[in-house]
């Protein structure tokens, strides 16, 4: 379970969008072992049960809510929850995204529909969950926006112009909105995971979670994948006071991938 020393959120009111599995759950674990109170929305339902579940114990609290975050109603549904309930938002974690197999396509032959639902849920989803918790975290006298981008944000790789498109919006994202809310005392942080042993991760070697370890460590110079937990990390030290400087910036948490430039695949 992570533990970042120095960290307490207790107290603290946190949202996890597509919190459910791989990262997020990691996250929403996270959080809730420092003492917050974690609102995880996600579609998965089952998986929202088990990480509500996996929290009894710690010594803050999960509550799953069914939402489709690429909506602005869900979006709204979850900031006024926070509020109605725990009086506000301190952290939000704009983590959820969506890479399906058959996106992987050139972009004459990819559906329009598709593009629309990777924009929609990866980028489009961000800015509506800042929309709706920027004024609340205000109120509050500021808080901490950590959105979940990727090192395909940076550089990119074939037949994926839709998913390295809302990454890379993401981190564009990040910047502008750091600069909006920065005199509200808003920071706004990114994330870029390198390949990290997830579901979505794993779709892509058919589930098989030793072919992804073995495929993907030659990618990184650490010589293996990521774990969530290596991720969830990372978005707990950066909601902290100890990175109460860092906003507008993005941190790759990549095994070393990304210090590869021009050569990292
Ligand atoms: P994951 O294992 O697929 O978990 C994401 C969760 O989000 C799933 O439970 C999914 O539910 C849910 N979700 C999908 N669409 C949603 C929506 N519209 N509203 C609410 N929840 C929704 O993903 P992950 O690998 O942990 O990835 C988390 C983030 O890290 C993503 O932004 C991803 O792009 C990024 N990332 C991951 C990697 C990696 O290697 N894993 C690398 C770089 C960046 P369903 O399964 O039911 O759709």
């Amino acid at each position: 379970m992570v533990n970042f020393a120095g960290t307490d959120f207790r107290d603290k009111s946190v949202i996890v969008t597509g919190g459910g599995k791989g990262i997020g759950r990691a996250t929403c674990l996270a959080f809730a072992n420092a003492g917050a109170k974690v609102l995880c929305a996600d579609l998965d339902d089952p998986a929202g049960a088990d990480v509500v579940a996996a929290a009894s114990g710690l010594s803050g609290e999960i509550v799953y809510q069914h939402a489709d975050v690429s909506t602005a109603a869900a979006c709204k549904g979850l900031v006024d929850w926070a509020v109605a309930n725990w009086g506000g938002v301190d952290v939000l974690i704009n983590n959820v995204g969506i890479q399906p197999l058959n996106s992987y396509l050139p972009a004459h032959e990819l559906p329009e529909e598709m593009w629309d639902r990777i924009i929609n849920v990866n980028l489009k989803s961000g800015f509506l969950m800042t929309k709706y918790a920027a004024p609340v975290m205000t109120e509050r006298g500021g808080g901490v926006i950590i959105n979940t981008a990727s090192v395909q944000g940076l550089q990119s790789a074939k037949g994926i112009a839709p998913y390295a498109a809302s990454k890379g919006g993401m981190l564009s994202l990040t910047r502008q909105l750091a600069l909006e809310y920065a005199a509200d005392n808003i920071r706004v942080l990114a994330v870029n995971p390198g390949t990290i042993e997830t579901p979505l991760a794993a779709a892509g070697t058919g589930n098989d979670y030793e072919k992804l370890r073995q495929e993907g460590a030659a990618a990184h110079p650490m010589g293996r994948i990521g774990k969530p937990e290596e991720i969830a990390s990372v978005m707990l030290f950066l909601a902290s006071d100890s990175a109460s400087f860092m906003t507008g910036e993005f941190v790759n948490v990549d095994g070393g991938m990304m210090a590869k430039g021009a050569w990292a695949e």
